[in-house]
């Protein structure tokens, strides 16, 4: 029995079957490159769902971290740690807000985002007692908890995980008309990805965004803009919602904010907003912990250095332009922006599936989201080269089928 098939075998007997893995065992990586258990190398076009942005092992967040790890790890939050105040401040700054709010996971920022603006909207907007409600989309994906899956649309997510938290409005994505037919008294936020991600990297109409930060500030509704997978240099700015200059009044980061390293999240917004959460009613063990913040603050660096948005930018338009050459020849539609796209593959060749399983035995990891769709985000570090190599890869496995 090979290492890969013996890991696999024991994985899927001990462990739940939540994920669909493909059948590769990693072992190391580097840059945007994996190798496995039996040293075959990879080009990762995945990035851990758009966490390793930076790139595997990148030396600025390894030293970071490593350091830390010799300091200080964990505090909890019932003292002040030394590496707190900076991180703190040094979101603030990114985002343009006065305050954050730290916690691990995404999911657990999506819910500090609800309960905040559901508590800002009774203490401050003056919402009568448990009427709040928050405008959500169709599509969406903002993570497991079983308040978030009680307003996704996706049956795989949601069924059989009832009863259900109520207070959420479900509406179309990218149509502004209606939020704002939904919009009533007691909405206290509009929650949107400026891309949907998990959806296939669906990228709405242009003005959009404009639009819903408009129809927000009209009606005195917080826009929160979950940028946990467009954020952070993806899309080549440093928050998708910039390419429109529109700021939302809650910003809602994960993923690429622990480097690849650690958990780390957190939410961005103005004193007004946040100042509404007072001690002892919300928190995380290990929000905002020592090695989360160090590792966050290299990236936070990284990124005033704004060049992995520029390298997003330029990557993202070559990649774009290659992959426009395979519509019609077994692609139906590649949307995207950046360095990260969805790419349509036509139905009747094959499953998005079969076409990742494909894709890899070509040394290329990417994965499929919903039905025939694939989603490619390769690390940001990537070479131009590799880019391309990995691009005439895909054109090659679709002419395959
Ligand atoms: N929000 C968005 C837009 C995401 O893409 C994800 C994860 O894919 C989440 C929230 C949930 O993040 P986590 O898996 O860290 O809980």
């Amino acid at each position: 029995m090979s290492k890969t098939t013996e890991q696999i075998e024991i994985s899927e007997r001990r462990s739940a079957h939540n994920y669909h893995p493909l059948p590769i065992v990693i072992h190391e990586a580097h840059g945007a490159w994996v190798t496995d258990v039996e040293g075959k190398r990879y080009l990762d076009f995945l990035s851990g769902y758009s966490s390793l942005n930076f790139g595997h092992g990148n030396e600025k967040i390894i030293e970071a971290a490593q350091e830390q790890l010799r300091n200080l790890t964990l505090t909890s939050r019932a003292f002040y740690h030394d590496q707190f105040a900076r991180f703190a401040a040094g979101l603030g700054d990114l985002t343009g807000k006065d305050m954050i709010l730290p916690m691990n996971t995404g999911a657990e920022a999506v819910e500090t985002a609800i309960k905040v603006s559901r508590k800002w909207g009774y203490e401050v907007k003056g919402v009568a007692a448990e009427q709040a409600n928050i405008i959500v989309m169709e599509d969406n994906f903002h993570g497991r908890t079983t308040t978030i899956v009680s307003f996704s649309t996706d049956p795989d997510a949601r069924t059989n995980f009832g009863p259900y938290t109520p207070g959420f409005k479900i509406v179309k994505y990218g149509s502004a008309e209606a939020i704002r037919e939904a919009i009533d008294a007691n909405t206290v936020a509009v929650l949107v990805e400026p891309i949907q991600g998990e959806a296939g990297v669906l990228v709405p109409p242009d003005g959009y965004l404009t639009q819903v930060r408009e129809i927000c500030t009209e009606n005195n509704v917080l826009m929160i803009a979950d940028e946990i997978q467009s954020g952070l240099g993806r899309t080549g700015k440093t928050f998708a919602c910039d390419h429109e200059g529109v700021v939302p009044d809650i910003y809602v980061l994960g993923k690429a904010l622990g480097g690849g390293v650690v958990p780390v999240s957190a939410i961005a917004a103005d004193a007004g907003v946040l100042g509404v959460i007072k001690p002892g009613q919300h928190g995380s063990t290990f929000g905002g912990n020592p090695l989360a913040c160090a590792v966050g603050n290299a990236v936070i660096d990284i990124l005033n250095t704004g060049e992995f948005q520029e390298r997003a930018t330029r990557l993202g338009v070559i990649l774009h332009e290659r992959l426009a050459t395979l519509v019609g020849k077994g692609v139906v539609t590649v949307r995207g922006r950046g360095l990260w796209a969805g790419v349509d593959i036509d139905p009747s060749l094959a499953s998005g599936r079969q076409i990742s399983e494909a894709l890899m035995a070509r040394g290329v990891l990417a994965k499929d989201t919903h039905g025939s769709t694939i989603r490619l985000a390769p690390p940001i570090v990537i070479s131009e080269e590799d880019l391309l190599w990995a691009v005439d890869r895909l054109a090659e496995t679709i002419e395959s089928f």
